[in-house]
């Protein structure tokens, strides 16, 4: 089996999979609050035969998400079934999760039991009030904490707390996020604020920009630059004093489109190739059809050889993607 690369050259090595559309959060930037799932979760040997599949075709690293993953009954059986796939090279596939972190604490320790190597948890304030603001949660806040505490004591590594930043709202929380990294020895990587909520929250105004956090954070300690490779997404830095690390994920104002390795599974077995593509590829119809691994997999490459050259975000004709990001997975 040949391995994916798309129509630009760029092989695709990096697979998402939602494993349930529920989400226990209704953060507000990224929900209306009104609405539930909308999409149906397969059974988890559905997501396993599709990641075996994805293996054959050259698929190194696999992060489960959601909606929010850690509901989905049957998730640390199968991160272990996960564990026993074989890259091309026969090396074990790098597992990831990205959680709100809400069922961290109790979880945390079967998931790396099971073979779960690192974990991202989303987290867009590091003040309790501010973060029931956020996640329309009460009480979250305390036991997000208790999971990221919890996956660094066990030896999940690295931790990654993800921020997105939205002007005039969370973003007086960036210096605090910098106390917190050098605090909780966590990475907390900024994210730039993408068009893909549910509700039309977007402008270019809110999106806080890699420039700005930067400036911000230096005013609080000067930073160090941590020399990236050319497909990692994240900017990384230390501060002068070599303890913390932070991260800016900047795919609005200096995309990395032209680096990306990934394509995503959505929890009702659609493929979609960009976060911004216009519509989904049915694999899951291939499954029902009675297809074989053949099947699928020469599905997969035909859909992977369209994946988009680059998302449009800011552009005049930007369209808005066929889904949200709570019905992708980040
Ligand atoms: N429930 C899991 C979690 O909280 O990580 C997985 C799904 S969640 C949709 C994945 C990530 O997408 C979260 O870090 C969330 O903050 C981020 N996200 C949601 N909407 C976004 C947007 N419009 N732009 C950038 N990131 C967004």
């Amino acid at each position: 089996m040949e391995r994916l690369i798309d129509k630009f050259g760029r092989p695709i090595t990096d697979l998402r999979i939602a494993i349930t559309d529920r989400c226990n959060y209704k953060c507000v930037y990224c929900r209306t609050g009104n609405e539930g799932a909308q999409y149906a979760d397969l059974p988890i040997a559905d997501y396993l035969r599709i990641a075996r599949v994805f293996a054959t075709l050259g698929i190194e690293k696999v992060r489960i998400t959601g909606g929010e993953p850690l509901l989905r009954k049957g998730v640390v059986g199968f991160v272990e079934d996960l564990s026993d796939l074989r890259t091309l090279d026969g090396a074990p596939l790098d597992l990831a999760i990205t959680t709100n972190g809400h069922l961290l604490a109790e979880l945390a320790q079967s998931l790396k039991d099971a073979g779960l190597r690192r974990v991202t948890v989303s987290m867009d304030a590091v003040e309790p009030e501010r973060f029931a603001r956020i996640t329309r949660v009460s009480n979250g806040f305390e036991a997000v904490l208790a999971g990221i505490r919890t996956a660094r004591r066990i030896g999940l590594d690295p931790v990654k707390v993800n921020c997105v930043l939205l002007r005039g709202f969370n973003d007086d929380q960036i210096v605090e996020f910098g106390r917190f990294a050098r605090d909780e020895d966590v990475v907390v990587r900024f994210i730039e604020f993408m068009p893909l909520e549910e509700d039309r929250v977007w402008s270019p105004e809110i999106v806080v920009t890699l420039a700005e956090v930067l400036e911000r954070i230096r005013a609080f300690r000067p930073l160090v630059e941590i020399p990236h490779t050319r497909s990692e997404t994240a900017r990384r830095y230390t501060f002068d004093d070599g303890v913390g690390e932070i991260g800016i994920i900047a795919p609005v104002s200096q995309p990395f489109c032209g680096h990306c390795s990934r394509v995503r599974v959505t929890s009702d077995g659609k493929i979609r190739t960009c976060l911004f593509s216009l519509f989904d590829h049915d694999l899951h119809a291939v499954m029902r059809r009675g297809g074989s691994d053949d099947d699928m997999a020469e599905y997969i490459q035909s859909v992977v050889a369209q994946k988009e050259a680059r998302h449009h975000i800011g552009e005049p004709g930007f369209e808005k993607p066929s889904r949200s990001m709570v019905h992708i997975g980040g």
